[in-house]
């Protein structure tokens, strides 16, 4: 179709190979926006990742930061192009077999990136079928034991069907006596709700909500584990059935601020009594910064931002959509499509006349909830990414507020996968005093920003460990035995290939970081035992 190598790999890396029209529509849109010439300054000048990810309001679900996927998903600005496309034709070796037995290309991909490249052909056709066993059995049965092969029929199904009986047993589901999604079709599908607002938002009125938690769930310890919402089918359901079957509390945190932010939560927390914290965050763009107003083009519809993630448009992208912005005034409808759209891709704002450039990790600072400068001392690129994976510190505080009245001499916080801190800053702006708080985090940067808040801000005692896996239960129960038990154990996902927008690694929770994700309810389940002990 004439279009520059270069480019279709790049556009290869952003989205994907498996969506041929929006690969196309990707490849055109670079067209239109001259961005050429942006490839090859990019690849040269080392910018700052620019990378397509899905923004909210583009049906693109953003993820983690949602996304991110800055650890596993190659940047435009990497110079490994004729690595990548050595490893993408090795790739397309292997998925074509896979194909030509019935698989999807995107169950083959996955298969690949979770089996890895060497695995053998066998390997990777039991781990798509276990996969589409896990997803489809209680739906699509049938038609999944037809795209199987003839050795996988039977006896490789009730196995896995007894290893994830095994596990949900573990960690949950059943032996919590939940029937949700043990009732067949609501088992692995669980569409987060739209609209995305929880069981209640601040100034509404509380939504009914049947909340089921079980006995063996209630009151102490607290605990809030939070997932990026639109996460591949499954994913939720896994989740719920290993924290006592609970029901997520989906929230879009544009609801409290002025940027999208879909997640889940669950949580054992009452829901009655809930505030906000206040002043309450501004909601619109403009609102928040007033000062963009005066460049800011009517025909620049947008009036929140998209989930701010973890990487950011570089220069030539910023400069190629100014120069689209000059080509008429207001430019040509088609232009003016194209240019929003890439705005709300990468949030972009007006600072002059036409001229776009992303938000500043301190705007970003802002709409989450942090104080100014937190994460100030990082290299920007650390900046947005560890911002990008945060909380949105409102959102969570408003969660988190009912513990105020509960604990008025303050908390015993157990906090894994803490970031930069996104849960601490919240009970910290509520004013509920932390006690102890245990920390685990393994990424030295974002320990860098949380240690440097507390020393600020904090009187109370701060225990770091690095892995979460260094968590042994006999750790556990001695951390218990010492601070007398936990108020709380918070958690969020440690990685966004549990985000059904990762094209490139989603990869549920079996995923090289996800897995960890079980790390949660086990150490959950140990610190309930030590307790149950005390
Ligand atoms: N809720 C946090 C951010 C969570 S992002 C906040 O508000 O900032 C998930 C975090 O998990 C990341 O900071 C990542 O470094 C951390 N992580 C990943 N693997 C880990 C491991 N094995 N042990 C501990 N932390 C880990």
């Amino acid at each position: 179709m004439g279009f520059q190598t270069e480019m279709v790999v790049m556009s290869i890396k952003e989205i994907g190979y498996s969506d041929e029209n929006a690969l196309l529509e990707l490849l055109l849109t670079y067209k239109a926006l001259g961005d050429e010439d942006a490839l090859g300054n990019c690849s040269t000048s080392g910018c700052a990742p620019l990378r397509v990810e899905h923004g909210d309001d583009l049906d693109f679900e953003s993820s983690n930061g949602d996304d991110d996927a800055s650890d596993t998903q190659p940047s435009s600005g990497d110079c490994g192009d004729e690595n990548f496309i050595r490893k993408m034709s090795e790739k397309d070796k292997k998925i074509n077999p896979l194909v030509h037995m019935g698989f999807s290309e995107n169950d083959a991909n996955m298969a690949i990136t979770r089996c890895g490249m060497d695995a053998d052909l066998s390997v990777l056709v039991d781990s798509i079928s276990a996969s589409l066993v896990a997803r489809d059995f209680d739906l699509s049965n049938h038609q999944v034991m037809n795209r199987c092969s003839d050795s996988f029929r039977g006896t490789k199904k009730i196995r896995l069907m007894e290893d994830r009986k095994k596990k949900r047993k573990r960690y949950g589901g059943t032996a919590h006596g939940n029937q949700i999604f043990l009732d067949g079709s609501h088992y692995e599908h669980m569409p987060p709700p739209n609209p995305m607002v929880g069981f209640s938002l601040p100034n509404y009125s509380q939504l009914s909500v049947d909340r089921k938690i079980p006995k063996k769930a209630i009151g102490r310890p607290f605990f809030y584990y939070e997932n990026v919402a639109q996460a591949l089918t499954g994913v939720w359901a896994t989740i719920s059935s290993s924290l006592y079957g609970i029901q997520p509390e989906f929230v879009d945190s544009k609801h409290l601020c002025a940027a999208a932010r879909k997640r889940g939560y669950i949580h054992n927390l009452p829901i009655e009594n809930r505030a906000p914290l206040l002043p309450l965050p501004p909601k619109t763009i403009l609102e928040a910064f007033p000062r963009y107003k005066k460049w800011w083009p009517s025909w620049d519809t947008r009036t929140q931002f998209n989930c701010l993630r973890t990487s950011v448009a570089c220069q030539q992208l910023t400069g190629s959509i100014g120069a689209l912005a000059r080509t008429g005034n207001p430019p040509p409808r088609n232009i003016q499509k194209d240019i929003i759209k890439q705005c709300k891709v990468y949030n972009l704002v007006w600072i002059g006349k036409n001229k776009v450039a992303a938000l500043e990790p301190e705007e970003i600072e802002y709409l989450l909830g942090f104080p100014k400068d937190h994460t100030r001392g990082l290299a920007i690129t650390n900046r947005y990414k560890s911002l990008g994976n945060s909380f949105q510190v409102d959102t969570v505080a408003y969660h988190l507020s009912v513990l105020r009245g509960m604990f008025p001499n303050g908390v015993t916080v157990l906090s894994l996968f803490t970031g930069i801190g996104g849960g601490e800053v919240a009970l910290h702006r509520l004013g509920i005093h932390m006690r102890t708080v245990v920390s685990v985090e393994i990424d030295k940067t974002s320990k860098r920003i949380f240690r440097g808040w507390w020393d600020q801000t904090q009187t109370g005692t701060l225990i770091e460990f690095d892995d979460v896996k260094s968590l042994t239960d006999a750790k556990v129960a001695s951390l218990v035995t010492r601070f007398g038990g936990f108020d709380l154990v918070i958690g969020g996902s440690p990685c966004n290939n549990l985000a059904g927008c990762n094209r490139y690694s989603r990869d549920g929770l079996e995923g090289k970081e996800s897995v960890l994700f079980y790390e949660y309810p086990k150490i959950l389940e140990a610190v309930e035992d030590a307790m149950s002990r005390m």
